[in-house]
């Protein structure tokens, strides 16, 4: 135990290490709360035969975007060649004359390279490319509902993933290590499109800064030398190809991420038709069926207390690098918290097992601005953490979780702020994550655990496969609140006022 806390005073100064350099505040001026987008999917009632859908206005053909990545990886030369075809459908609700999508492989020099674009059979060359941007004029006006084709061919470099001083930069998970390569928003994709604005944020030292529609995938890959291809994880279930290829499909996702290496080492477990699998390098198997076990344990609990996953896989992968994060049915897990791994449930590692495994829900099934609205997954997560020690390990939550999760960090802050005033990593942790916790912990006392795992439920099925706003949050927590008054709260944790 002494050596646990001292590991642990290790690795809170490592973060507090890169709290001190990421310390650039951002003179942006605060965000306005964005009205909820109407999705005319879900909240268009259904037409009744009197009066029939306008002629200019059929109803859309395709539900969300699909994205096809044929793709073939030379995993010893690092690189992928992907050939890409998007069917985008226009939900907006406007005429659309431009599209935009994230590229963000190109942030790094040389490590994206657009071969062609193609729109509905067309070459293109009148788009541009810029950072982690690309605009695509379209030739004819795509109405609402109107689907258009977009073919990309590219190639990627992968660039070494430099673990560099966590005092200059965040951990790296693009590119490749010695023993392994991670490809995670590594295809263009079509940003959102949010009360007529394209939704492409700065990235920045900490926090995620993109922001997804949920779409279906299908992601045929091929290696160069299929006699040593590594072994990989995905966010897709896998299905043999005639050709030797694997095709990775899933549906409502909102990134697809894989990460292959010739040293993984596979546990699997079965939950009702769900597969759940941990990737771990040689000599963690111990940490690779703890990590295992306690997602299997939280998928459980969150299926019981908010509502079902939604994919028939879900995938843990240990990072080459130090951090968590999650994506589509797939999430790292830091390498130092497998160091760290002590085979109890009161370390670093099952806690971000746990909370990972909640963004499966908040963030993969319910979305949000992850630029300037994290907290909405991030306290949402954590207090998740809570939900998962107090339903299976009840000693650890008052003995442990909650000082070292929580109190040790002494979190100050409003909950709400973007990720650009977080003022460095740790103050930005401890208000969006754990004074989002604590403000969560003060309604549920206030307003008893069956309004609030009602609220939990309720705000998971408004907001499944939408992107959701505070002011949605507060919406269907007020609903739930009832006549009881939370508004202190709100006050005492929110700088931004919530309708
Ligand atoms: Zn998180």
């Amino acid at each position: 135990m002494r050596n646990h806390r001292k590991l642990f005073l290790f690795l809170l100064s490592f973060l507090l290490l890169i709290a001190a350099c990421s310390s650039n505040a951002s003179t942006e001026t605060p965000p306005t709360e964005q009205i909820f987008p109407t999705n005319p999917a879900s909240e268009t009632p259904a037409p009744v035969a009197e009066t029939p859908l306008p002629t200019n206005t059929p109803p859309p053909a395709l539900e969300r975007a699909t994205y096809t990545l044929n793709t073939l990886i030379d995993y010893d030369a690092h690189t992928a060649t992907v050939d890409e075809t998007i069917q985008y459908p226009n939900l907006t609700g406007n005429q659309l004359n431009t599209l935009v999508l994230a590229a963000t492989p190109n942030l790094w020099d040389g490590s994206f390279v657009l071969n062609s674009i193609a729109v509905d059979g067309q070459p293109v060359s009148n788009f541009s490319l810029t950072s982690q941007r690309i605009d695509i004029p379209l030739a004819s006006l795509l109405p609402p509902n109107g689907v258009v084709e977009l073919r990309l061919n590219f190639t990627l470099n992968l660039p070494f993933a430099e673990q560099e001083d966590p005092g200059i930069s965040r951990p790296r998970i693009y590119g490749y290590t010695n023993r392994q390569i991670n490809l995670v928003n590594w295809y263009p994709f079509v940003v959102p499109n949010i009360n007529a604005e394209w939704t492409l944020h700065d990235p920045w030292y900490y926090g995620e800064h993109l922001v997804y529609d949920p779409a279906d995938y299908e992601v045929n890959l091929k290696f160069a030398d299929p006699a040593s291809a590594p072994i990989v994880a995905s966010s897709g279930v896998p299905e043999a190809l005639p050709d030797g290829s694997i095709r990775y499909t899933i549906e409502s996702a909102r990134a697809f991420a894989l990460s292959a290496s010739r040293d993984f080492q596979v546990s699997s477990t079965q939950i009702d038709d769900v597969t759940i699998s941990s990737y771990y390098f040689p000599f963690y198997e111990s940490a690779g069926q703890g990590a295992l076990q306690a997602t299997l344990e939280s998928f459980q609990v969150y299926s019981q207390v908010y509502g079902p996953y939604t994919h028939k896989s879900l995938a843990i992968v240990m990072g080459d690098f130090n951090d968590g994060m999650e994506y589509s049915a797939f999430f790292y897990l830091s390498k130092g918290s497998y160091d760290l791994y002590d085979g109890t449930y009161a370390n670093l590692m099952t806690t971000v097992a746990v909370h990972e495994t909640a963004h499966q829900w908040w963030f993969e099934q319910v979305a949000n601005d992850q630029a300037l609205q994290p907290w909405l997954d991030e306290t949402l997560s954590t207090y998740s953490e809570r939900i998962y020690y107090e339903k299976t390990h009840p000693d650890l939550l008052d003995q442990w979780w909650w000082y070292y999760r929580l109190a040790a960090y002494n979190p100050q802050g409003f909950v709400d702020i973007p990720i650009y005033e977080g003022q460095g990593f740790q103050p930005y942790t401890s208000a969006a994550y754990r004074q989002g916790a604590y403000f969560l912990e003060k309604v549920r006392e206030r307003i008893g655990d069956e309004a609030f795992f009602a609220f939990m439920q309720d705000y998971l099925n408004q907001g499944r496969g939408r992107i959701v706003t505070g002011n949605d949050f507060f919406r269907i927590l007020r609903a739930h609140a009832g006549s009881t008054d939370i508004s202190d709260l709100i006050n005492q944790y929110f700088r931004s006022v919530y309708q």
